[in-house]
């Protein structure tokens, strides 16, 4: 295994020696000619909700004072329509090349001749199908599985503990936690495990503690890639302060009890912001704006910066120097969801379409034009705000400026005042200088015995039927240019043609999967329209074909690579739909066997166990993302199937990983169909390269995501969809100007669902400072936990978990010591103070250090692990903020007149009641907790029962009742399910009953069952290692 591949690792890299708090130069903070953007750079609110497209209501508010600049023209209603008569709307462009004709398909090789091809109707005879209901109920594996049987009773409360009440809290904002008291756990502990975690229950996966560890001598040699600040007395920087107050003197002693009360809490926080930003129009009209968090509502108006549900950034304001980056170890990363769905009451993007010509591009850089293009010499020339150098304006783009050095169409071009919009693009930047085709779908069934055997073959093939009448289209067109066909397989692979001409499907069998070929092009993809009866007949076959086959074994790499085969030979991108169920054992390439290994568990070797078992689906993914292959895999485990390996190329391709462990039909159906349905609709873009430019001083160095890289600056993705997000991280490469400030344009190419060659082009403009203080009011703390999540989870490929937990802490103190050093008002020594922008992160990183991924749980399966790990990779934030912090509903206390959701509660159990009933949602899984004393009339509003004793725990979904308390409570879970990209399935839990232990692990700020911290104790923690680097 490659260490070398994580020596530039950036957040780690990134924490090299030398990162001292101390250069007592940069402590001068406090300037506030520094704190606002320069004017330069704030953009008149223009007229462009004028020309917004049909779908955009009037009826936006006012923006708030603050975010408002210039003339306040930002209400569409103010202005003329004719002010901005240039670019259609993306939806009403005429395509600039003659679209996609099927008449290219009779160019294909015939049929290769060692194919057996088999009449289906002849092998119908005799066949029935086969019923339902045979669900089969196997042992548990995963998330949310039965419980561990160490579980009995019910578990006690967590025991907040450490501070006295008495100790004196500040209140928050700024949040500063204080007391001679606040105390770590006793640094034995803490140094074994990174963490202040309680003593595993379990210790057959805890490791052995090693008396007398600390952080600095417990690295292998290895790990010096990882961290190389780590390497000794990591969590003391001698000499790192210099100046430092005395009284900054070493870690508290005392002991006290910490009022959880009196810690700052993410529900606060998230309230806050949505009290003074809710409901409210959010303008990008000036540069390095912090935008509202994830959570909060508004509608975004795009005046010159892409809209935060495109990019958000760890920070809007980046320091000036590399220095000051090393010192305040804040990452400087933006995640980027190119494809974010927009509301409705928002403006889709602009089709800009120049033709021939194409976009206009700066010669240098080839930055695409945009709002930080500088026009000059009376509009003949511009100069490039990405690398200054100075270009002609191609004649055919030529206009007058203004006084004040404005075009005259400035607000008639969305290139030249709009953060966000699209280019179509000329054939240059096609494959072969061609039109692409579109693209298509590929659905491919797994007809081993088992799938057969319960119904989920029957139950794909009937859903298929519905589903194919909504395949996505672009808006002006009447039907979808997708194209469909159809595989199943077990251990061979069984083509069909469904070609419209037909009277019954065919059927050609590939035996040969060591080299897998395509053995008909001709009617393999077809139109669904055209096809529809023979496409029918198909899916009513299939369950009876196969129903007496005894076919235990698979195949799945020949699946993949047959798919993309097909695609290839069609010369066309497009998305494979993998339905699969079993471990592939069967002799052909990308084999597998069982290799889970729980001993594994808390070595060094752990890693292994999130690899790939095969180097086989690496170069598979790869090739898939060559030739616009994206795969999605809808994976049917009733035990370990290896999903390391499995879901190695739906997550290199952009595709997306489902998983129903133990699928049940009449439990699990429900929420596979919803997943299949909105996978099938979803807004997609195909065969795609993104790339990041930035301004002088600075470039993009990392990438996390559903992405594949051949060199270090093209993203290729073979498709990404609107829940899909790409994190990248910036590094200094010289000093950056305050003036100018930091300017960054994501540009992905791609071929849209009706085959056309498209640029979306993103930019943001942030701020540039040398005052730290600037740099940390500036910081969104839901984008560095993405960020943080997603390094850490590229990071367990190759190192131990305990070093990356340990890194996490350590990043984590490290960047609140700076601010205490140099940013806080003097205060003693003992005194916790955490930047206002940062409050929750010490609760949120606890949280990430409590997933499964890096602190195994015995519940928790090895598949469920890797399951995890691939999902976080491709997150945007909002996903993540609330994977990693779930929301908590009180429902007993449900005002049934309202739609607006309840008020969330923090994730402990400390706050749940016996006479409660909570609603808890993390984006995969729901919860229903019912308190054992739940008011019966509650019961029987929401479950039609008379009593908690007659609710049945097994459904999950709850029975439509006529009553405004089941009404209420649905219409709130479908409300938390609507922008999430995957069907959360619902578990009912009891109090006091054996899966509640599933749900406690879910009150994140609570201390874990089998290790992991509580909130108050990781906040000791943290608190701890500040002192020893201030000290
Ligand atoms: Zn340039």
């Amino acid at each position: 295994m490659s260490q070398q591949g994580y020596v530039a690792t950036p957040p780690y890299s990134q924490s090299q020696p030398g990162i001292g708090l101390s250069p007592p130069h940069y402590g001068h903070y406090g300037d506030p000619s520094h704190a606002g953007s320069p004017p330069g750079m704030m953009k008149p609110a223009g007229p462009l909700g004028a020309a917004a497209p049909g779908g955009m209501s009037p009826q936006v508010p006012s923006p708030p004072g603050p975010h408002q600049f210039g003339q306040n023209g930002a209400h569409p209603q103010g202005h003329p329509p004719q002010r901005f008569p240039g670019p259609p709307p993306v939806n009403s462009a005429a395509p600039s090349y003659a679209p996609y004709s099927p008449s290219t398909q009779s160019s294909y090789p015939s049929p290769a001749s060692t194919a057996s091809v088999t009449q289906l109707a002849s092998q119908l005879n005799a066949m029935h199908i086969n019923s339902y209901g045979s669900g089969m109920a196997l042992p548990g594996q995963g998330l949310p599985g039965p419980p561990a049987p160490l579980f009995q009773g019910l578990p006690r409360p967590p025991q907040p503990s450490i501070m006295q009440p008495g100790s004196q809290v500040l209140p928050p904002p700024p949040t500063a936690l204080n007391g001679p008291g606040v105390s770590p756990l006793p640094s034995s502990t803490h140094r074994q495990d990174g963490l202040p975690g309680p003593a595993p229950l379990n210790a057959q996966y805890q490791p052995p503690p090693i008396p007398g560890q600390t952080l600095g001598t417990g690295y292998s040699p290895q790990q010096a890639s990882y961290g190389p600040q780590m390497a000794g007395g990591q969590l003391s920087y001698p000499g790192g302060f210099p100046g430092g107050p005395a009284q900054m003197a070493g870690p508290p002693q005392l002991q006290k009890k910490l009022d959880p009360d009196s810690i700052p809490s993410p529900i606060q926080v998230i309230e806050n912001d949505r009290a003074t930003r809710g409901g409210q129009v959010y303008a990008t009209n000036s540069r390095g704006q912090v935008p509202p968090l994830v959570t909060t509502d508004c509608v975004i108006q795009d005046q010159g910066n892409a809209s935060p549900r495109y990019i958000r950034c760890t920070t809007y304001c980046f320091p000036c120097t590399s220095d000051m980056a090393k010192q305040a170890q804040i990452p400087l990363a933006a995640v980027i969801k190119p494809f974010a769905t927009i509301p409705s009451n928002e403006t889709p993007l602009y089709l800009v379409n120049h033709g021939e010509n194409g976009p206009v591009r700066c010669n240098r850089c080839k930055a695409y034009m945009c709002p930080f293009m500088q026009f000059i010499e009376g509009g003949r020339r511009y100069q490039c705000g990405f690398c200054n150098c100075v270009n002609d304006v191609p004649p055919f783009y030529f206009q007058h400026l203004d006084h004040i050095g404005r075009r005259l169409d400035h607000y008639e071009k969305p290139e030249l005042s709009l953060g966000s919009y699209e280019y179509v693009a000329t054939l240059d930047y096609c494959r072969k200088n061609k039109p692409p085709n579109p693209p298509a779908f590929i659905f491919m069934i797994d007809v081993s015995y088992s799938n057969i055997k319960n119904g989920l073959v029957k139950l794909i093939c009937e859903e298929l039927k519905t589903v194919l009448e909504k395949l996505p289209k672009e808006e002006q067109e009447e039907t979808s240019a997708i194209r469909v066909g159809f595989i199943t397989y077990n251990k061979v692979l069984h083509f069909f043609n469904v070609k419209s001409n037909l009277a019954q499907p065919q059927m050609m069998v590939v035996t040969d999967v060591g080299e897998v070929f395509v053995p008909l092009l001709d009617g393999f993809l077809v139109n669904y329209q055209e096809s529809q009866s023979v496409i029918h007949n198909l899916l009513d076959q299939i369950p009876e074909m196969f129903a007496d086959s005894n076919e235990n074994e698979t195949v799945f790499a020949p699946v993949i690579q047959a798919g993309m085969e097909a695609l290839k030979a069609a010369d066309c991108p497009g998305k494979l739909f993998i339905f699969h169920s079993s471990l592939p054992t069967a002799e052909a390439p990308g084999k597998l066997k069982n290799r889970d290994d729980k001993k594994l568990i808390n070595t060094d070797k752990e890693k292994v166990l999130f690899q790939p078992q095969t180097n086989v689906y690496d170069s598979l993914a790869k090739d898939c993302v060559a030739h616009g292959c994206c795969v999605t895999l809808f994976l049917f485990p009733s035990q370990y199937v290896d999903v390391a390996s499995l879901g190695l190329v739906p997550q290199l391709t952009g595709g997306t990983l489902y998983k129903y462990n133990n699928f049940q039909m009449h439990m699990d159906s429900q929420q596979f169909l919803n997943d299949l349905r909105n996978d099938i609709e979803k807004k997609i873009g195909f065969d795609a390269i993104m790339r990041i430019r930035t301004s002088t001083g600075f470039r993009a160095t990392d990438f996390f995501g559903g992405i594949f890289m051949n060199n270090t600056t093209d993203v290729e993705m073979a498709a990404i969809d609107c829940d899909k997000a790409v994190t990248v991280e910036f590094k200094h490469d010289d000093k950056l100007a305050e003036d100018s400030g930091a300017l960054i344009q994501c540009a992905v190419l791609y071929t849209t669902i009706g085959g056309q060659r498209r640029l979306r082009i993103h930019n943001l403009s942030l701020n540039c400072s040398s005052q730290l203080a600037d740099l940390y009011k500036s910081c969104e703390t839901d984008a560095l936990i993405n960020f943080f999540a997603k390094s850490a989870f590229k990071a367990v490929l190759h190192q131990p978990l305990k070093v990356i937990r340990e890194i996490l802490v350590n990043q984590t103190a490290h960047m609140l010591a700076c601010y205490r050093k140099n940013c806080a008002s003097p205060s003693a020594a003992s005194q916790l103070i955490l930047p206002d922008s940062m409050k929750v992160l010490p609760v949120y990183m606890n949280c990430l250090l409590k997933n499964c991924v890096l602190l195994s749980r015995p519940e928790i399966s090895t598949d469920e692990r890797a399951y995890q790990r691939q999902l976080v990779m491709t997150m945007g934030v909002a996903d993540s903020q609330l994977f990693f912090y779930p929301q908590l509903l009180p429902i007993h206390t449900l005002d049934v007149k309202s739609t607006a959701l309840p008020t969330a509660i923090r994730c402990s159990e400390s706050r749940l009641s016996e006479e409660g009933i909570f609603l808890l949602a993390n984006g995969l899984n729901m919860f229903l907790w019912l308190g054992v004393s739940s008011p019966p009339e509650l019961i029987q509003g929401i479950f039609n029962v008379p009593s908690f004793a007659h609710i049945n725990t097994d459904m999950t979904t709850l029975p439509e009742v006529g009553n405004p308390y089941s009404q209420t409570l649905r219409m709130i879970m479908s409300i938390i399910q609507q922008k999430r990209p995957y069907s959360m399935k619902l578990t009912i839990v009891k109090q006091r009953e054996q899966p509640e232990m599933v749900f406690r692990q879910f009150l994140v700020e609570d201390k874990g069952l089998y290790g992991g911290s509580s909130y108050v104790d990781f906040l000791c923690c943290v608190h701890k290692e500040i002192c020893q680097l201030l000290n």
